[in-house]
């Protein structure tokens, strides 16, 4: 079917452009007019449009703890106490539960300008350990959660073998993510049925980190999936790096670029600790470094080299990881900001002259895309219909247009001022609300409530 929509003001990938008119053919731009006559108000809208966010790094069911682990711990408190969190909320939940906290994730995300996501998925078997009936049952989960609300979906069934570098043995608070080889393949047939009937979803694969594979699982795990993405945490935590250099006698992005030819089918997630030569190692590689800064902010782990990392050529996109918070406008401030802070100067991701806002934006777009596999991040022709407006009427951008609206939105409202959200065509979110938002807020309530209560 086609569908014919009318934009008053569109970021296109040359920039801002007047009265657009794209022509959309199953969930797909065949066409993009600027300058079009308008169209009835049906199909149009008033608003200003951008490219809807890809979101490249999630762990859906850590919506369901954000804010639980804020009391402050023994000194050295960091991730790895955090992480300890984790396992003991993970130990709790089945694939409902799992099903129930994506849902009310996934409407946050595309309810704060992420119209599609990289779902890094680690959590897989029943709480025994033992895998379900269904290998890919919690799978199964993530992707209905994508379906019932409309979030464009890429899986990556993360391979998780070993509890440290050096293929040390894996902790009981691991036993729910671990995989051999060949449980691991049936895994990624169940998550390939599990996402069959989602509209251009695909599946990647994830060696976790190079604390969780070996070394030679990196070959063999990327050759699974031919041509589709390939994620991996690395490098986010300095006690990672000592490790490595420790056990392995390198450090990890060192380890890796020596271990397997990096390419543009890679998503290096968090890339924090990197020398001079591994951050231009990734530019040059044409790999994602996979940002999640408002995480890596929670997390204490530190900043990532944006401003050199740009001069260098590199690609980035951005993430909610934790999901502690979810807004794309907030993870871009917050790559932006943590890069004045360190350089004590502003507005230092963009070109001389040019706008963050738009630099920063448009950016994003194009490495979250690369590194989802999917044609995204752009309104332009072959690309999933996937946009935002926001609401010209905000306090925030009232009276403006263009780069100055998108810096505002970015920089001086609370939360990206978002009206309308079109995925694959389909508007999921009319005025600032998900048309499944209610239904799935009370289910999410009842599962943390019983969860919280068991505690
Ligand atoms: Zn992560």
């Amino acid at each position: 079917m086609t569908k014919t929509l009318h934009l008053a003001e569109a970021l296109l990938p040359q920039g801002f452009a007047s009265n657009v008119k794209i022509t959309i053919e199953g969930g797909v731009i065949t066409a993009v007019e600027p300058g079009a006559a308008p169209v009835d108000a049906g199909h149009s809208f008033a608003a200003m449009a951008l490219p809807g966010m890809p979101n490249l790094h999630s762990h859906a069911f850590q919506r369901g703890m954000a804010g639980l682990s804020e009391q402050r711990g023994a000194p050295e408190d960091s991730f790895w106490t955090w992480r300890e969190v984790m396992y003991r909320f993970l130990d709790r939940l089945d694939p409902d539960d799992v099903q129930a906290i994506a849902a009310q994730a996934f409407v946050e995300m595309l309810e704060g300008g992420f119209t599609a996501l990289a779902e890094f998925h680690y959590l897989h078997h029943d709480k025994d350990g033992r895998p379900y009936a269904n290998i890919a049952a919690m799978g199964q989960a993530v992707a209905a959660a994508a379906a019932e609300t409309g979030l464009g979906l890429t899986l990556l069934p993360v391979l998780y073998r070993f509890g440290n570098f050096g293929e040390a043995p894996s902790v009981h608070g691991q036993r729910r993510f671990v995989n051999d080889r060949e449980s691991y393949q049936r895994l990624l047939e169940g998550s390939a049925a599990a996402i069959r009937d989602l509209p251009d979803a695909r599946l990647g694969v994830a060696p976790h980190s190079l604390r969780a594979v070996a070394l030679d699982d990196l070959g063999w795990v990327s050759s699974l999936r031919p041509g589709e993405p390939v994620h991996i945490h690395i490098a986010e935590q300095m006690r990672e790096v000592d490790d490595s250099v420790k056990i392995m006698g390198k450090r990890p992005v060192e380890l890796l670029i020596d271990t397997i030819p990096l390419d543009r089918r890679w998503c290096l997630i968090h890339a924090t600790h990197l020398t001079d030569a591994e951050r231009d190692g990734i530019a040059r590689s044409g790999a994602v470094a996979g940002l999640c800064p408002i995480t890596e902010s929670s997390l204490g782990d530190g900043i990532f080299d944006g401003v050199r990392y740009r001069d260098a050529g590199g690609a980035f996109g951005v993430g909610s990881d934790s999901n502690i918070q979810i807004d794309a406008g907030a993870e871009l401030r917050q790559l932006e900001y943590s890069q004045r802070l360190r350089d004590r100067r502003r507005a230092l991701y963009a070109e001389e002259g040019a706008s963050t806002g738009v630099a920063l934006w448009q950016a994003a777009c194009a490495g979250g895309a690369q590194a989802c596999g999917r044609a995204i991040g752009a309104i332009a022709q072959g690309c999933r219909a996937d946009f935002i407006t926001l609401d010209v009427d905000h306090p925030a951008i009232v009276g403006k247009s263009g780069a100055e609206a998108l810096d505002s939105a970015i920089f001086a409202a609370n939360a990206l001022p978002l009206r309308d959200v079109v995925v694959g065509g389909r508007r999921v979110v009319t005025e600032g609300r998900h048309t499944a938002r209610d239904s799935v807020r009370a289910r999410f309530a009842g599962v943390m409530r019983r969860l919280l209560a068991a505690a």
